[in-house]
């Protein structure tokens, strides 16, 4: 049996390698990242389940211009504020039951990498240099729009501090995979900058993420996750740039884009300040509810979170415990639910055929799951 990703077969032997674009930790951990994490760790454990070695990659974005930015304004080094994020983060994600990633890399570790990717993309001219700055062209994403116009790809990647206006570049789509470092006041805390044959700078973000997937996991992978707001311009770009390196395609068999949760009637986010962050909730409501109100749903449909809603998941995990506790074994609702789970990890359904068969397979499915 293979798993189903969105209708798409997806077989596995032995080894499954799926990529989780992680967090920049200077503000973490809120329900919609945790959604992301949460339904990562269900498709790792669904395909352990399944027999497979999971190698898992969740990265670190710790060099990028919002952290930064953050570490300027509190006067902190970059490095102190996202060591104490991560740590944060790390304790949240084992609050709520989320395994710890075999692979677990910073950005700023993977800088030679991001190096040898500008070179390589330099060699193929699918990339130019202009200051000490290195472009990947925009030329280049033209077939990973999708449905994008080349309009609206222009407006999202304003939207996500990709500056199409930036006079230095061709065109507005280019992205740098290399930027140079500006010159600042001597008296300004420094950037973040590493030497490079073209000069002091740092890696562009999209290009972090090339170079942690194909080092860690090689040149392709089996899922790639990671929040639906990332799917352009973050991963058409991160794509765009491996299969441009290697000509392995695809560079991701398969995508986990995490609906979005929305708080007040819109999608949470630091912007609005509409967040919920999880070690508020778990003050008040068991880790495992929190997950469980995460998980019981399609991981593709965005969602309106409201505080009563984190009740009633605990009322389901009484009667799901409750269920658990009845003593009995159903083989073919075992493999009922596990089956759900496959099909596009049908987490509600694997829930409702386990709650009703109780016992064994209810206590099976409960710590597949982790809510048990
Ligand atoms: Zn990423």
């Amino acid at each position: 049996m293979s798993l189903e990703i969105s209708d798409h077969s997806l077989p596995i032997v032995g080894r499954a390698r799926i990529y989780v674009c992680g967090i920049t930790p200077y503000d973490t951990t809120h329900l919609g990242h945790a959604a992301t994490f949460v339904w990562t760790d269900i498709a790792v454990r669904v395909l352990e389940a399944s027999g497979l070695r999971v190698d898992l990659c969740r990265n670190i974005t710790d060099v990028d211009d919002d952290i930064i930015a953050q570490a300027a304004q509190r006067g902190v080094d970059y490095r102190a504020l996202g060591t104490e994020q991560t740590y944060r983060f790390q304790k949240d994600m084992e609050a709520l039951g989320v395994t710890r990633p075999i692979y677990e890399p910073r950005s700023r570790d993977y800088i030679e990498e991001v190096v040898a990717l500008a070179q390589g993309l330099l060699e193929k001219d699918r990339a130019y240099q202009r200051n000490g700055s290195i472009y990947f062209k925009g030329e280049n994403i033209l077939p990973y729009l999708g449905k994008l116009s080349r309009e609206e790809a222009i407006v999202l990647a304003r939207k996500h501090g990709g500056r199409p206006d930036d006079p230095e570049k061709d065109d507005p789509l280019d992205v740098p995979l290399w930027q140079a470092t500006p010159c600042t006041d001597p008296l300004d805390a420094p950037e973040p900058s590493w030497s490079s044959p073209w000069g002091e700078g740092r890696p562009g973000w999209h290009a972090e993420c090339s170079a942690m997937s194909m080092t860690l996991l090689g040149n392709s992978i089996d899922i790639h996750a990671g929040g639906s707001d990332l799917k352009f311009p973050h991963h058409a770009y991160e794509t765009a740039q491996c299969e441009a390196l290697t000509g392995v395609t695809p560079f991701a068999r398969a995508w986990l884009h995490i609906a979005s949760v929305c708080y007040k009637g819109e999608k949470m986010s630091k912007s609005l300040g509409n967040l919920l962050y999880v070690k508020d909730l778990t003050q008040r409501w068991r880790p495992t509810a929190i997950r469980l109100l995460l998980a019981d749903r399609a991981w593709d449909e965005a969602w309106e979170v409201d505080l009563s809603h984190l009740d009633e998941a605990e009322n389901r995990l009484e009667n799901l415990w409750k269920a658990a506790g009845r003593s009995k074994n159903s083989e073919v609702a075992l493999a009922a639910a596990l089956q759900a789970l496959m099909q596009n990890l049908n987490v509600p359904k694997a829930l409702n055929i386990a709650e009703e068969a109780g016992g064994q397979t209810m206590r099976h499915i409960g710590n597949l799951l982790g809510i048990l």
